[in-house]
């Protein structure tokens, strides 16, 4: 299945990002590697699905560009804007 793929991204000529599916979690939707390697990853429960995978993906990829950003903030913000982009009728393609 195309979501279960593990996808490295350039970021520029030098860094990268890996986002990558894993399971067996109870509580966390995902986590970030903190600045610092130059290939990070972010790993994002492989259970979640639609707007909930969009906002832990949202959620993580904030903490990667924004390492010091207020975890309220980045909650807030991602689950809001997953909502927009899902209401919009973002969805993934994988998951049809
Ligand atoms: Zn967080």
């Amino acid at each position: 299945m195309a979501d279960r793929k593990t996808r490295t991204f350039p970021i520029d000529d030098e860094y990268k990002l890996r986002v990558r599916y894993t399971y067996g979690w109870k509580k966390n939707c995902g986590n970030c590697d903190a600045p610092g390697p130059k290939l990070r990853e972010i790993r994002i429960d492989g259970t979640l699905r639609g707007q909930e995978k969009l906002d832990a993906l949202l959620h993580e990829l904030t903490h990667f560009w924004d390492w010091r950003a207020d975890e309220g903030v980045i909650n807030h913000s991602a689950t809001v804007t997953a909502h927009v982009l899902w209401e919009l009728g973002l969805r993934f393609l994988d998951e049809e």
